[in-house]
């Protein structure tokens, strides 16, 4: 064992152990295995975190369906004679939870064969090397809290008749009409996918726009789009009080006063918190930021040697690569002898899975000129993907490009339209490796693709 070998005077009874058997406790304890470390995985329910269970994956497999749907109407301009029969919600959730529980599986069964421990239960400090699960009593040498987060309900009254996102993926039949509150990503994206499926979706949003983290224009597009697909955007509403009863209709009243009615779901998507209640912190010691996080230096540590902490609990980019990405740079470091290995949080790529979806890596135009001021130039595109060219409705693509300086480097790419979330990836390693609009001018466009014009922006 790793502190044995070292000669220190105590023996723990794991080199690792990871709280949470999500997207960065797994990635951890299996690097770190990799490197002949013993380590154990502590997890109170489903292997696979949030990502697996009540995030990324089940709803990858809606937003498949929602395109499938879109893809319906538009079949019709390539000559399919295509009606369609309504939608068996039920049945895509019986496979849907079919295809989650396979993976729940292969999860326990690589940690099986890896000889991982999966410790399951609640995981609680009783110091900063002793662990509580359920009564159950572990030493390590060193551990990860890799706890993420969980979706909250705002302080209003009613609030408790609305669902939150992980109630999302229990529904067991699809929502007539549904009010959505919030203006991030999961809204946006849930709010999408219901409609496609046939739902009367309403989105509130706080302010006059979705996504205010993201790049304006790719969010009007967004808006513009959404409103287009049918949906019911209302602005400036900001959410207080919920009225109804658990089974029957519900009333939003906003801070204006104005009252919407009729809805047989309503879904806060209003954020999340760290999930650390029960994590017993102060035992060992370890601090959190004034959100409940726990904040940790540019190698993950955080104030308590030995205690480091990946993903969501940080509140640190809330994406499951980059929890994962955090765990095996740590394992990397910690048991692979890699020295000075970590986790560079610049430049990350992610996508919207929103109808268009959405890919965007590095700054905003906002956030370049707030940095770089009038170093700042920036290239937008605009057209009908040739996708649509056959269809009376012709939703346009958006894209651009932000770079910065003299070389013009690359430093915001930003586009919503099909293929969005395939052609972002391979920007993405571009402007890693420090591309410039040059780089991008002198690489051959594929013809005909949509992701052609980010090499022929001008
Ligand atoms: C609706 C939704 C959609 C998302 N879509 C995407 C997407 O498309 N792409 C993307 O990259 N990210 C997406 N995310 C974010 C992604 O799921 C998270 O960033 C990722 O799961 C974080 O990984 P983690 O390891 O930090 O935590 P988690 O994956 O949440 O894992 C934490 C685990 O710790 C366990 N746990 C907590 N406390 C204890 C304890 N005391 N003892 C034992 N176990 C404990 C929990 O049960 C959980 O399994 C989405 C999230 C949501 C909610």
């Amino acid at each position: 064992m790793r502190a044995a070998s070292r000669g220190l005077a105590v023996a723990y009874d794991y080199d690792l152990v990871c709280i949470g058997g999500g997207s960065g406790g797994l990635a951890a304890a299996q690097r770190a295995y990799e490197y002949g470390a013993k380590a154990a995985v502590i997890e109170s329910s489903r292997l696979g975190g949030t990502c697996v269970n009540l995030g990324c994956v089940p709803k990858k497999v809606m937003w498949n369906a929602a395109q499938l749907a879109h893809g319906l109407h538009e079949a019709r301009d390539y000559g399919f004679a295509v009606q369609s029969s309504g939608h068996d919600w039920a049945g895509l959730k019986a496979a849907r939870d079919a295809y989650v529980h396979r993976l729940n599986g292969i999860y326990a069964g690589n940690l099986e064969r890896k000889g991982i421990a999966w410790l399951q239960g609640h995981g609680r400090f009783i110091d900063a090397h002793t662990l509580d699960i359920d009564g159950r009593r572990v030493t390590a040498a060193q551990v990860v809290i890799a706890t993420g987060g969980y979706p909250v309900r705002p302080a209003v009254p009613g609030a408790e008749l609305g669902i939150v996102s992980d109630d999302f993926f229990s529904l067991e039949r699809r929502p007539d009409k549904m009010a959505i509150i919030g203006s991030g990503y999961i809204a946006v994206e849930l709010a999408g996918m219901l409609a496609a499926l046939g739902t009367e979706v309403h989105l509130f949003i706080r302010n006059e726009r979705v996504l205010k983290n993201f790049d304006s224009t790719i969010a009007a597009a967004l808006m513009k789009q959404m409103q287009a697909d049918g949906l019911n955007v209302v602005t400036n509403a900001v959410p207080a009080a919920l009225e109804g009863t658990p089974t029957g209709p519900k009333t939003i009243i906003v801070a204006d006063g104005r009252r919407f009615e009729g809805f047989d779901t309503v879904l806060w998507a209003t954020g999340r918190a760290p999930a650390v209640e029960s994590l017993n912190l102060a035992a060992a010691g370890v601090r959190q930021n004034a959100h409940g996080c726990i904040p940790v230096d540019e190698w993950q540590a955080t104030n308590v040697p030995g205690i480091w902490a990946i993903g969501d609990v940080t509140g640190c980019v809330a994406l499951t690569p980059v929890a994962i990405a955090a765990g095996r740079r740590l394992a990397d470091r910690e048991f692979g002898g890699m020295v000075g290995r970590k986790l560079d949080y610049s430049g990350i790529a992610t996508v919207v899975f929103s109808h268009p979806p959405i890919g965007t890596i590095g700054l905003t135009e906002e956030e370049a000129i707030a940095r770089h001021g009038a170093a700042v130039k920036v290239y937008n595109s605009s057209f009908v993907p040739m996708y649509y060219a056959l269809g009376a409705i012709r939703p346009k693509a958006t894209m651009k490009l932000v770079c910065v300086g003299p070389d013009e480097r690359v430093v915001g790419l930003h586009v919503i339209g099909p293929g969005a979330d395939e052609m972002t990836q391979g920007f993405a390693v571009a402007m890693k490796m420090g591309a410039t609009k040059k780089d991008f001018d002198d690489t051959v466009a594929i013809h005909p693709t949509n992701a052609e014009e980010m090499v022929t922006m001008r």
